[in-house]
């Protein structure tokens, strides 16, 4: 950059966030300037390196948070789409969330969370609720193996869209048992899976949206 460069639009920081304000405006503004300014020697070299990037869409205190979160998590599918011919750089996937306790009356706590969260609109779920030998709508709890939303060319979207959404509560030991191993606890008695969540590579977002602004 030079002092002769025209800038429509400066963001300051280059963090997940900055990055990401950068390439939301330069898809709707292409024609538009749009400058980053970082003061560390890296982009994406604070906060956002630190990250887990884990992702979800449940948040019983908030509607403002459920419904920026399943916002935020649309778009970064489309993003994730949009990278698949790159070889899906950030690894989005849709392992889901899962709270565990060892206390079986925090079944109806999660039970009046998963309602709260209904209530809102926006967890576009019913509660599967698993209990003992019944099963959700004669379905047994079965869910997806993380892994399985990736092939060798990358992301598959059609798998990815038929990922569940929404909740299932399971209190059966048998199915606890098998998912989550003794090495780490066996004292689950309950346990909650928020299907729309999962986890993806920070630092692989923010090179995607590095590299699609530099372009
Ligand atoms: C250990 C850890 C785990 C986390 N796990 C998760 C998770 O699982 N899921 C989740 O959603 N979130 C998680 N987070 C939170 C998430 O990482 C942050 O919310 C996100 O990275 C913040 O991004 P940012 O761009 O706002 O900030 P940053 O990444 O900190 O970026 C801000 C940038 O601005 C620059 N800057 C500051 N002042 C100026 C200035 N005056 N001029 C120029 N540049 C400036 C800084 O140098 C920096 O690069 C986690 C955070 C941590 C620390």
């Amino acid at each position: 950059m030079n002092h002769n460069d025209h800038i429509d639009i400066t963001i300051i920081g280059g963090g997940l966030a900055g990055l990401n304000c950068a390439y939301a405006l330069h898809k709707r503004l292409p024609n538009k300037n749009i400058t980053v300014l970082e003061r560390g020697d890296r982009v994406m070299g604070l906060t956002s390196s630190a990250s887990t990037g884990g992702f979800r869409n449940f948040f019983p205190n908030s509607r403002a948070m459920t419904n920026l979160s399943n916002r935020s998590i649309d778009l970064l599918l489309e993003y994730a789409r949009a990278s698949a011919g790159t070889g899906n750089e950030f690894m989005m996937n849709r392992c889901g969330y899962v709270f565990l306790s060892a206390q079986p009356e925090q079944m109806e706590r999660y039970k009046k969370q998963a309602q709260a969260a209904h209530e809102f609109g926006s967890v576009p779920s019913i509660l599967r609720w698993h209990s003992g030998a019944i099963r959700y709508n004669g379905h047994p709890y079965n869910p997806e193996k993380p892994a399985a939303v990736f092939s060798s060319v990358g992301f598959d979207f059609e798998l990815y869209k038929t990922h569940k959404d929404g909740l299932d509560l399971i209190d059966d030991p048998a199915v606890i048992r098998k998912l989550v191993p003794d090495s780490v606890t066996k004292d689950v008695r309950v346990m909650f899976h928020v299907r729309k969540a999962g986890y993806l590579d920070v630092e692989g977002l923010g090179t995607c949206h590095r590299e699609e602004l530099m372009r």
